[in-house]
């Protein structure tokens, strides 16, 4: 089943969500006894949501096929072209650049061999799509290679370089442990239940 989410959900929609099982599908978790909201079977945790807006999609495609016989090892956050990128969680900043696939990205190690990656960033001038943009318009202009970062703080911007020129734009979100790539969507939608329950004062 194709899920995805829309942040801008009415309590009245979460809901429905919720008498549907539309969460049904959440992993086992070794804290299920303890507080609302659970957290992913991890140790790691999306403090912040990475897109700072409303206007967000995200499905679970993790494992999906794509050219070249590569498998989908991310998941990919749908908003308008020059969103703010949030870092998810405190780290450092161990490499900004760009290729030509991933576009311009962003890698920062978190705590304990904890890594995210945001991939794609904006590489259009304001208002366009014409691709004649660049470091300016991919990354916060202060940030450099070796900066510790703070979760919630603004790194770069969303859009649609490397491999995702023509698509819509958005980042491809990766979370790493010990080097091997995980499946971020439940870290997202932990973080989404967290931020909906605050704005809403939902106790599920
Ligand atoms: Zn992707």
């Amino acid at each position: 089943m194709q899920r995805t989410l829309f942040r801008a959900l009415s309590a009245a929609a979460i809901g429905v969500l919720l008498s549907t099982g539309f969460w049904s599908s959440s992993p086992a978790s070794a804290e299920s006894s303890q507080e609302w909201p659970l957290r992913s079977p991890s140790e790691f945790s999306v403090e912040v949501f990475p897109h700072n807006t409303e206007t967000i999609s995200f499905s679970d495609s993790w494992g999906n096929r794509r050219p070249g016989g590569r498998r989908h090892k991310g998941t990919d956050i749908i908003s308008p072209r020059g969103t703010e990128i949030l870092a998810v969680a405190d780290g450092v900043v161990t490499e900004m650049g760009t290729s030509p696939l991933s576009g311009y990205f962003i890698r920062i190690e978190n705590a304990d061999e904890w890594a995210t990656s945001y991939l794609h960033l904006n590489n259009d001038t304001n208002g366009t799509d014409d691709g004649d943009g660049g470091t300016w318009t991919a990354f916060h202009p202060t940030l450099q290679e070796g900066d510790e970062v703070i979760a919630g703080q603004v790194i770069g911007y969303v859009g649609d370089s490397g491999n995702a020129e023509g698509t819509i734009p958005h980042t491809h979100f990766e979370i790493k442990h010990d080097g091997e790539k995980r499946n971020p969507y439940p870290f997202l939608r932990d973080a989404l239940e967290r931020e909906m329950q605050d704005r809403y004062s939902l106790h599920f």
